[in-house]
């Protein structure tokens, strides 16, 4: 498919320089599956004014030709990914965006979506990484089977770096390589933010083109630390339908809303919408109610990403440690979607 992509972009000619997108290195990065191709196009120039033109009919093109893919074009410009300074240069410089996902409370399955979604970037073709850092119940390292992991520390131009495990391509560090279970009420407060700081700052992340950071439920000083020392690009907030209408979710809203804070709403995901049987794959039972997430999404003015059904593959995925957007395709592919329509929100706010 990446070929068949390459082929068409051949055909697209910069009317200024006169070559073609691929032989003139325009293109960045491929990333195709059935249901979606994100495709980044870099200009060296910068306010290139063929640009525009040029994503124009790339994305016709695509379109045409895979009438059943999503097609998403990115322009980039200039040699280098525009990204402001970081507060601290640290080994999360290297990164290009970072997404939050949140929740007003636990249990609604905030960490099972951070998952997924970190799964269905990587499908997109993106160099991912996971940052765990719910401290009341780091669950990344059972989620993705590393559950035993030590981190090793490793000198990198004169400064100690905590290597992540990797797992499924994601590289993943979590504030649970360093607790056991028990410890977990010990670590809150100061020490845990000492502990997540070294692992924003220290970890040897490499290049990524997404972080997706599993925050801690509710709004609290943790996150607030958080929010100081990454700079996050978007956030995401997870809730199920019965949380949904509670004061909890509305705060975590207000939260990234806050002037201070400032850090745009990619959207709400509706997790465990409805709940479907193994045996009857297409019928759909509401047990928490329908529709919650999509009107407070409206009522807020936030979008709304999608919803996630109750399934068994998803609790199970969580238990074997193999998120299910990697193992059972209806999962997948209702992760690609909302993974797609979170990249299209972070590109276009630029930040
Ligand atoms: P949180 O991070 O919000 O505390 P988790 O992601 O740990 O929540 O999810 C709580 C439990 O619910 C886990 O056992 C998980 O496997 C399960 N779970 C989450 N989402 C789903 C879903 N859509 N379908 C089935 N089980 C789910």
């Amino acid at each position: 498919m990446e070929e068949q992509i390459k082929r068409l972009l051949a055909t697209v000619i910069h009317p200024e320089t006169g070559t073609d997108l691929v032989s003139g290195g325009y293109v960045e990065r491929i990333a195709a599956s059935e249901a979606a191709i994100t495709l980044t196009l870099r200009f060296p120039k910068s306010r290139d004014p063929f640009a525009v033109k040029i994503k124009n009919t790339v994305e016709q093109l695509l379109a045409e030709h895979f009438p059943s893919a999503k097609v998403l074009v990115i322009v980039r410009e200039g040699g280098a990914a525009p990204r402001p300074e970081p507060k601290v240069r640290s080994s999360a410089a290297d990164i290009t965006r970072i997404i939050a996902v949140a929740s007003g409370k636990g249990g609604v399955g905030k960490s099972t979506v951070a998952a997924n979604l970190a799964v269905a970037l990587r499908d997109l073709g993106f160099r991912v990484g996971l940052l765990d850092a719910d401290i009341y119940g780091p669950s990344q390292p059972k989620m993705f089977g590393v559950e035993g992991y030590v981190p090793d520390a490793e000198q990198e131009e004169g400064v100690d770096r905590i290597v992540p495990a990797v797992a499924q391509e994601i590289r993943l560090m979590s504030i649970g390589f360093f607790i056991r279970p028990t410890d977990a009420l010990l670590w809150r407060g100061a020490m845990a933010t000492n502990a997540l700081k070294q692992m924003i700052h220290q970890t040897k992340w490499g290049p990524l083109d997404f972080l997706v950071c599993d925050l801690p439920p509710g709004t609290g000083d943790i996150h607030l630390s958080i929010i100081s020392e990454l700079k996050i690009d978007a956030a995401v907030i997870v809730s199920t339908p019965q949380q949904m209408a509670v004061a909890d979710v509305v705060r975590g809203i207000e939260m990234f809303r806050n002037e201070q804070v400032a850090i745009p709403i990619a959207g709400i995901i509706e997790n465990m919408a409805w709940f479907t049987p193994e045996e009857l794959p297409d019928n759909r039972y509401y047990i928490f109610g329908r529709g919650g997430a999509r009107r407070v999404a409206g009522e807020y003015g936030v979008p709304f990403l999608g919803e996630i059904p109750l399934v068994r593959s998803l609790m199970e995925g969580g238990e074997e440690g193999r998120p299910a957007a990697a193992i059972d395709p209806r999962v997948g592919e209702r992760y690609r979607e909302i993974a797609d329509r979170i990249v299209g929100s972070v590109m276009k706010e630029g930040r």
